[in-house]
């Protein structure tokens, strides 16, 4: 059976249309399934529309939290909260074409435990927003050694995914880059973002702001290393400024004083990205992620964090 996990939050409008579309197309495609909407704390009447679509339809289920606690948290109670062999995240407004589902579902039969939604265009956005969610994703890349270049939220995870998935012990989750850090047979399929069936966007600049600074701290420690680059960068510069002073040379407002002082600074720096440097794995440790996760043994398919059994820390 494959469930469909779906993020809900202000969505009165979307969810009737939302779940006669994708029943339509998966009992076309003869796949048994079940719908989870995950009411992220709605002020509209979309748990109602939930509640009477399960009353009509026992495979429509629901998930209704106590406020609004973002994506990433309804993602996840979907995930706790579904029944298949595996399932499908997808946004409510359908902006993920649910057209891509049943070959997601094939690829998943062939072998695949993660089949990646990939943006093959993004949609209406304007050129500044790709801009930022470009630099967002390579700096995630340039230390995790996972491929966002497109990445979406809709995807289809094998059980073994989900459940490895729902055993990461720490508290802010990143769905997106965390089902790659999963590992196992990844395939992707590409879509063509949609426009929103009905309704606004539920993000504002400050959401997206603090969604990508929470994410870049959980990812990459590249800003630190940058401030440590920087720093030895001055305090080089202000070392050979100090030893041209000193045998005569004319630095031009770079004088001896001066350039003390910026050793001073490019040193204050360094000792700064140092201090950082250790916070950070202080922080990596606190997360306490596993340290691998097994995809199946000589006995069958399993996942188990076996982070800590073997090697220690
Ligand atoms: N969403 C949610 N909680 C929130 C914000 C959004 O569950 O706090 C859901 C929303 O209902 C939709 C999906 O996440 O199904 C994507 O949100 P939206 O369409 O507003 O964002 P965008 O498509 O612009 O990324
Ligand atoms: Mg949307």
């Amino acid at each position: 059976m494959l469930s469909v996990v779906i993020p809900s939050y202000n969505e009165e409008d979307n969810i009737g249309h939302t779940s006669e579309v994708i029943g339509e197309i998966l009992s076309d495609n003869k796949i048994d399934y079940e719908l989870i909407f995950v009411d992220d704390g709605s002020k509209d009447k979309t748990w109602e529309k939930i509640k009477a679509l399960n009353s009509a339809d026992s495979r429509v289920r629901g998930v209704s939290f106590s406020r609004n606690f973002g994506k990433e948290g309804a993602i996840l109670a979907g995930l706790e909260a579904c029944r298949g062999d595996a399932a499908v995240v997808i946004d409510c407004d359908l902006q993920h074409p649910p057209q891509v589902i049943p070959k997601m579902y094939e690829l998943w039969r062939n072998g695949a435990m993660v089949v990646e939604g990939k943006k093959s265009s993004r949609g209406k956005e304007s050129k500044t927003y790709g801009a930022l969610s470009g630099l967002f994703y390579r700096l995630i890349e340039s230390s995790s050694h996972i491929d966002m270049k497109n990445s979406s939220d809709f995807k289809l995870l094998d059980r073994t995914a989900i459940d490895a998935l729902l055993s990461l012990p720490e508290r802010g989750t990143f769905f997106r880059a965390l089902s790659g850090w999963v590992g196992f047979e990844t395939a992707e399929v590409y879509y063509d973002v949609a426009q929103r069936f009905s309704g606004k966007r539920k993000w504002t600049t400050g959401m997206l702001f603090n969604y990508a600074i929470k994410n870049l701290a959980a990812f990459t420690s590249a800003p630190l290393y940058i401030c440590g680059v920087i720093g030895l960068i001055i305090a080089v510069a202000a070392f050979v400024l100090i030893v041209l002073n000193a045998v005569g040379v004319n630095t031009g407002s770079f004088d001896a004083a001066a350039s003390v002082l910026m050793l001073i600074g490019g040193g204050i720096l360094c000792c700064m990205a140092i201090a950082g440097y250790y916070i950070s794995r202080i922080y990596d440790e606190v997360k306490r992620r596993p340290r691998y996760i097994v995809a199946r043994t000589t006995e069958g398919k399993l996942a188990d964090k076996g982070g800590n059994s073997v090697g220690g820390n």
